[in-house]
């Protein structure tokens, strides 16, 4: 019997030009697909751009990497996130939280997890009529996962990553993640869940400072009887001085070195791929 294809995709946000690092990522995800599928992450109207969003498409086309069409772009799919925060709501995992980030500083002493502060569950102790009184007043608000609630109904979960093998998921080191912004009616985590399963995608490839993500991943596909992909969290690509990319670095973008005059050969091979390795 036929192998099913192996399906990957490469998910950048248009708040900048592609640098290495991200020609590392998206030709890594590109190597290891029998199909390979572009999704523009642009869920944030602050930072994302059009022309950031042109640049991406031709600095990837530039550098030889062809994806399947349609491109997903987040932006346009905000009815997807919404029904999935619509059955998270229905089964009593969600709150609203009015918190400022003051208000979480001054509750005192959060611990830290991957995001940051873990919340400390003030909103999570409101009465109905306290959340719908505040909702009256217009107060602005976003909704946090009951993590303890979450996990008691999922149990133990675990997912495979190429790399290290079977992981056990540990989403509560998150605490109450939140699931939409103040700002914007979805986030990250619930985003991306989301379109890995209605892309269809079957190896979720990104770098390993997203690693600990996947543990909220998981948890979100066990909630939302979504399938899980395999994974594959590759090192990060790193500068002479063992810095990490970043969109500051204006001289290592993609378009930087096309117009210095390298070759997309060239290029592949700085982000770490030679055209032996990319066949
Ligand atoms: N959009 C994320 C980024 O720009 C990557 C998302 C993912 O691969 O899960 O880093």
């Amino acid at each position: 019997m036929d192998q099913a294809p192996i399906v990957t995709r490469f998910a950048p946000s248009p708040t900048g030009r592609l640098h290495l690092g991200h020609a590392h990522c998206a030709l890594f995800a590109q190597m290891h697909g029998d199909r390979f599928l572009l999704r523009l992450e642009d869920i944030d109207p602050t930072r994302c751009r059009p022309e950031f969003e042109a640049g991406i498409l031709e600095d990837l086309a530039w550098l030889g990497l062809r994806w399947e069409q349609p491109v997903r772009r987040q932006s346009d799919h905000l009815d997807d996130y919404a029904a999935a925060l619509a059955r998270l709501d229905s089964m009593g995992l969600i709150y609203p939280c009015f918190c400022t980030r003051k208000d979480i500083t001054d509750a005192g002493n959060a611990p830290h997890g991957p995001d940051g502060a873990i919340y400390p569950g003030l909103c999570r102790h409101l009465s109905a009529s306290q959340r719908a009184e505040r909702r009256a007043t217009g107060q602005p608000f976003a909704l946090r996962l009951d993590m303890a609630a979450a996990t008691k109904r999922t149990g133990p979960l675990s997912w495979h990553d190429r790399n290290v093998g079977t992981v056990v998921a540990q989403p509560e080191l998150f605490g109450d993640v939140v699931l939409a912004r103040k700002d914007v009616p979805t986030s990250y985590h619930l985003a991306v869940t989301v379109d890995d399963a209605l892309q269809d995608v079957t190896l979720v490839t990104r770098g390993e400072d997203l690693f600990a993500s996947t543990h909220v991943h998981r948890l979100l596909q066990a909630l939302l009887e979504l399938p899980v992909p395999a994974y594959a969290h590759h090192r990060l690509l790193t500068d002479a001085a063992g810095r990490r990319f970043a969109k500051r670095d204006r001289s290592l973008t993609i378009e930087a070195l096309r117009k210095a005059g390298h070759s997309p050969a060239e290029v592949q091979a700085m982000a770490g791929f030679s055209e032996s390795n990319l066949q």
